[in-house]
């Protein structure tokens, strides 16, 4: 006992695995999907090791439904996949296995070697490859963070924690494993990572694991841009994305991703709009409602286009032109740092290229617009818009009224023609094809 405690207080105890019991951990079977424990149990019949691992165990004991259940097991990729109907490999390089069982799929990997001296890295230090398989031990040591790395054993019901991570859960504290700037160097993914779950979870992060970020931020530049995509997308759609951005801002980890959005939030419109846009973001993920990751960037990156076309319009171009080049502008600069996919631009700038219509509330105009299949979002775009207050309210409620309203009721609400003006427009424009003096009209 006196050992025990001398070696205690002298930090001799050699930082091995606790084994917890069940009665000890609160995690139950039953808090754990059929599935998952049905994967753990077909390869413990075959002797396998295998452990219900990572952001599912974390999740449980905080008390949060896991969004999926994640396998660790010392089988290989070729001995799991046969163990199951349907199950296929994933990847090139480092293979895992999904083992779909009715409607969920289990990801089952086998346990990997950090191996740091070996990997193969770039001259930043991060890892380009890891895929040498190892030891459950080994395995826990290349996960990120202490809360990551416990391993809940189906069979006996044990949670082994091999680095700290119940104890660090009871602190509300987020720690990285070993060393934090060699983990950030590996891969600089880990520090937004540790901006999300630490929003996401509740925790705080460790002094230690927090001083390094704000110089090692730079390191993000030099991640592929789908990966940061992969990254920024779980992030927005986290249920606290106005603390995460927030937080980014902070450690100034968005200059890789967002570059733009010190501008954005140093506008006080534009901070009004993209706060309201989080906020609104957050209560829908809260709510399990759907969220459109298009309506999200688009309203991210709004008050960069509008910036950009105020100044092409101010040089003379005609407004909607002006406001196409704006938006290839804006996400021409973005797509190096991000990557966010074609299709979800598509459906970005049919969003913005419909703001300036809503303005246009005389004959027939507002009827097609209320037809285009992208109405609903743009609509809900330009309430933002009115909210953070760009644009009138009383828009808003127009279109708001328009949209439910019967026919006739409809053809009451049409404003006046405004034909005149436009035959002026067109006149003066006959005149000066697209003139360098010609101001335009602000935008909206
Ligand atoms: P959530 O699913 O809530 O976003 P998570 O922690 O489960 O959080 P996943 O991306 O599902 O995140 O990863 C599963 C596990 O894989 C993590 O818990 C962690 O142990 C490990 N992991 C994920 N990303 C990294 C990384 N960049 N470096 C080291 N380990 C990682
Ligand atoms: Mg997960």
């Amino acid at each position: 006992m006196i050992k025990r405690f001398i070696r205690r207080v002298f930090g001799l105890d050699a930082p091995g695995p606790q084994r917890v019991p069940q009665a000890r951990h609160g995690v139950t079977r039953n808090a754990i999907s059929p599935s998952a424990l049905k994967v753990c149990d077909v390869l413990a019949d075959r002797g396998y090791a295998a452990y219900v691992v990572g952001g599912a165990v974390r999740d449980i004991l905080l008390g949060i439904a896991p969004k999926d259940f994640d396998v660790a097991t010392d089988a290989r990729p070729e001995q799991i996949k046969p163990l199951f109907r349907r199950a296929l490999l994933i990847g090139r390089r480092f293979r895992l296995v999904h083992v779909m069982l009715g409607p969920e799929t289990i990801e089952v990997s086998t346990f990997r070697a950090a191996d740091s001296q070996s990997a193969e890295k770039d001259e930043h230090g991060r890892v380009l490859r890891d895929n040498v398989f190892g030891t459950v031990e080994e395995d826990a040591r290349r996960r990120d963070f202490t809360v990551n790395a416990l391993y809940y054993d189906c069979k006996s019901g044990e949670l082994v924690d091999y680095h700290g991570g119940l104890a660090d859960l009871k602190k509300r504290t987020l720690r990285i494993i070993g060393d934090p700037e060699t983990r950030y160097r590996e891969d600089p993914v880990r520090m937004l990572r540790a901006v999300r779950l630490g929003a996401k979870l509740g925790l705080s992060i460790d002094a230690s694991t927090r001083a390094p970020i704000k110089r090692l931020a730079p390191l993000l530049e030099h991640v592929p841009p789908p990966r940061l995509f992969e990254e920024m997308l779980k992030l927005l759609l986290s249920g606290h994305a106005n603390a995460c951005l927030r937080q980014l801002r902070h450690e100034g980890l968005h200059k890789g991703m967002l570059p733009l959005l010190d501008v954005i939030l140093d506008q006080p419109l534009g901070e009004r709009f993209v706060t309201l846009a989080l906020a609104q973001t957050d209560e829908r993920v809260l709510a399990d409602r759907s969220v459109s990751p298009a309506f999200l960037f688009a309203a991210l990156l709004w008050h960069e286009v509008l910036a950009a076309w105020k100044a092409r319009e101010k040089r003379g171009e005609r407004r909607i032109a002006a406001l196409e080049a704006s938006m290839d502008d804006v996400l021409d600069a973005q797509s190096g740092k991000l990557a966010i996919t074609r299709r979800l631009t598509a459906t970005m700038r049919e969003v913005w290229a419909m703001q300036p219509r809503f303005e246009e509330r005389s004959g027939q105009r507002p009827h097609r617009l209320l037809e285009l299949p992208r109405f609903r979002m743009a609509y809900d775009f330009m309430a933002l818009r009115a909210a953070s207050g760009e644009v009138p309210a009383e828009l808003e409620s127009w279109w708001r009224a328009f949209q439910s309203a019967d026919a006739e009721t409809r053809e009451e609400m049409l404003l006046p023609d405004t034909g005149p003006q436009k035959k002026r427009r067109r006149r003066r424009r006959g005149k000066k094809p697209a003139g360098p003096t010609d101001p335009g009209a602000p935008p909206a």
